[in-house]
């Protein structure tokens, strides 16, 4: 990825997901169309997806679509 692809704004931060696989994670609203880092499918403007490292010691996160890695928004602030 090129270094001035970072300074634009591509996602939008929805708030914190569950994976349906367990876990958190943070979920994120695309702003332009992406690439997910896994199956390299599109990620459609609007679509949810979640960042993960691409490979072990990754330093950058990937975009991950939701079809990779299910999630569910829970912005209700559920209990802990
Ligand atoms: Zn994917």
């Amino acid at each position: 990825m090129a270094i001035e692809e970072r300074r634009k704004v591509k996602s939008n931060q929805v708030g914190l997901a569950t994976l349906s696989a367990g876990g958190r994670t943070t979920a994120y609203r695309a702003i332009v169309e992406l690439m997910c880092g896994m199956c390299g499918q599109p990620i459609q403007p609007g679509a949810l997806f979640s960042r993960h490292a691409p490979y072990k010691g990754a330093i950058h996160l990937a975009p991950t679509c939701i079809r990779c890695r299910p999630l569910r928004v829970s912005d209700a602030g559920e209990g802990r």
